[in-house]
Formats: structure tokens, sequence, C-alpha cells
């Protein structure tokens, strides 16, 4: 049986399934061959990342696909319930990422702090001509601890993110229409210290927060969770992170957020039209950013491609 990872997957992943007899191909096949290479070489799996779509054509041009299969959470590059509908079973491993993305979230929140990522952008040009300006110029950080960190959606990303964020000594403002009350555990020093976290209304939220941080899907009718009318709510020069998906956050509506101060520094891991991410985000000094590197650990890597081998194995077994 041929599985084709087309955006790759973990060593540990491929040794999972050669040892249960699978053929593993890692080659990148571009989008508009797919179809052809599928068909040619029988591929019964099709395993995918964020970077390549599965979508109604695949699925019904490709008799042999079986499985399609993501590495991660969001299934926006894949046509489940079309495919579902085909017979096609779909997985993907929701959990496997859920601590590196947190830890992302929190490299941003310090960035954006202590405006580390424009000191990195403008030391290396600078700092040997420029140092004091500079040093004048990053003189205005803030601290985390005691600040108030709303957190948008408080499903497994965002919970691991409260856990860091109540490690640094920040208090927790959730909310998820969802969710009434989290339990959320704290291992320190082989210690368990469970803390309770109540959500509370998006209104609130946004009102009493000094950073916001989106763990959100993008909505099914594609309005963003924080739009201009949302910005107005909060707080003068708060902080926002969206390592979510692009598209949650209105782009046009955060930069006008910049300018007016009413943002004072934001971070983006997520990005509408990606891998074509708008100019006017990247150059912005105000806005830490990173290309969608939530997932890319070495840990959550290998974790994703164990979970797939296991799905697929367990599949073929029933
Ligand atoms: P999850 O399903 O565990 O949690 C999402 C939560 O959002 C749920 O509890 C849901 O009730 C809530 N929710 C839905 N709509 C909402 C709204 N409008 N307002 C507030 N809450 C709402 O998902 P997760 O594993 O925590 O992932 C969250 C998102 O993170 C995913 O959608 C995925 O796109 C993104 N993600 C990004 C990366 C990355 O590399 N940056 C990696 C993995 C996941």
């Amino acid at each position: 049986m041929k599985i084709l990872a087309n955006d790759g997957i973990s060593k540990s992943g491929i040794s999972k399934l050669e040892k249960s007899g699978f053929k593993v191909i890692t080659d990148h096949v571009n989008q508009n061959d797919l179809i052809k290479y599928i068909n040619e070489n029988k591929i019964e799996v099709i395993l995918v990342r964020s970077a390549t779509e599965v979508r109604k054509d695949i699925i019904d041009q490709c008799s042999s696909i079986k499985i399609i299969g993501r590495g991660g959470v969001g299934m926006d590059n894949i046509d489940v319930d079309y495919a579902e509908e085909k017979g096609l079973k779909v997985i993907n491993t929701p959990a496997s990422s859920s601590q590196s993305v947190a830890e992302l979230v929190m490299a941003h929140l310090f960035n954006i702090s202590r405006n580390v990522f424009d000191s990195n952008r403008n030391m290396p040009k600078n700092g040997e001509t420029e140092f004091k300006v500079l040093k004048k110029k990053y003189a205005k950080g803030i601290e985390l601890r005691g600040k108030n960190l709303g957190i948008i959606g408080f499903g497994r990303i965002g919970q691991n993110t409260a856990k860091y964020a109540l490690g640094a000594g920040m208090n927790v403002i959730a909310y998820d229409p969802f969710i009434d009350e989290a339990k959320i555990e704290l291992s320190i020093a082989e210690q368990i210290i469970k803390v309770n976290i109540s959500t509370t209304n998006i209104n609130d939220l946004l009102e009493k927060s000094d950073f916001i941080s989106l763990h959100v899907p993008m909505p099914k009718d594609g309005k963003p969770v924080i739009g201009s009318e949302e910005f107005k709510k909060m707080k003068d020069g708060v902080r926002l992170v969206n390592a979510a998906r692009g598209g949650v956050v209105d782009e046009n509506a955060l930069i006008d957020a910049i300018k007016t101060e009413k943002v004072s520094f934001a971070a983006l891991d997520v990005f509408v039209g990606e891998p074509k991410p708008s100019k006017d985000l990247l150059l912005n000094d105000k806005i830490s950013i990173t290309p969608h590197i939530g997932a890319a650990t070495l840990e959550a890597q290998d974790r994703i491609g164990t979970e797939l081998a296991d799905k697929i194995i367990n599949f073929y077994n029933q």
C-alpha cells in the first residue's frame, strides 16, 4: 500500500508505517500534478499539512484514495464533508501540536512586551553606530506578570496557553461560547497545581485584557472574530496575538488599529492568502511575524507523524 506524504512526515511516522508494510513516498508533488501522480502510482493514503489542498477534483478523480490525513488541526485545505460523503476516511491529529503552538504564543507575548522582534531587525543594521538611540527606542517594555491575558477560544491550544500564562504570573480571562469552565493543571517541580477558569463574555474580555490571543477555528461564515467593532472595545495600547488562522482577525482593521495606537503591538503566525501574506503586515514595525510555525517543532512533528501512522495502521487492521 502506498502513502504519499506530500507535505512531509516525521521519521518516526515513516518508520512505524514501513514496519507495518506501507511504502511511504515523501516527494513533494505540485498541486496541479497530484491527480495524475496519485492515479499512476495507485496512492491509497494522501497525507498533507497546510500546504497541499485536497479538494473535490482529487476526491472525484482519484479512486485509489481511501484515507486523507492532515498532520495538524485545521482542515480548511480539505473538502472533509465531501470526502466523507464519498466514503473516504479523513483523519487529523488535533492534540499533537497544542503544546508547541502555546509555546510559540508565549514567545510572541514576550517578544511584543519588550519589542525584541524590532530590536532584532535593527541591531544588526544600526547597533554599532546607534546603540544609545536603539537603547532608548526599546526602553518602554512592560512585564507580563500581573497583566490580563484574554484568550478567545478556550479549547486545546487556548488552555495550554493559559497554563504558560499562569506560570508567567498573568491573569487569564477566557471566552468560548461552548465552554463554561476549564480545569487547568499546572505541573511545577513534580507538584500539580489545579486552577479552575470560568469563561466570560466577549465584551468583558475585550474591555479588560492587556494582551489578547486567539485560538479559534475560522468561522464557517468567513467573518473575522476580531474586526473594527471589537478593536473599539479594547483597552488603548492592547497587544494582540493571532496564531489561529489568517482571517480570524480582520487584517485591515488591525493595521488601522495600530495606526490609531489602539493596538500597540501585534504578533501574527498566520495570514490571509498564505503563502503570500500582505506586505503591509510584513513591513509593519509594530508586528512580530512568523511564517505559520506554530506546530513546527521536532516534538510536535514527531507526535503528528506517529499519531497519523497509528490511525492509518488501525484503519487497515479493522
Ligand atoms: P479546539 O477545537 O480544541 O479549540 C477551539 C475552541 O474555539 C473551541 O473550544 C471552540 O468552542 C472555540 N470557538 C469556536 N468559535 C469560537 C468563537 N467565535 N469565539 C470563541 N471561541 C470559539 O482547537 P485547537 O486545537 O485549540 O486549535 C485552535 C486553532 O488553532 C485551530 O483552529 C487551528 O486553526 C489553529 N492552529 C494553528 C497552528 C499554527 O501553526 N499556528 C497549529 C495548530 C492549530
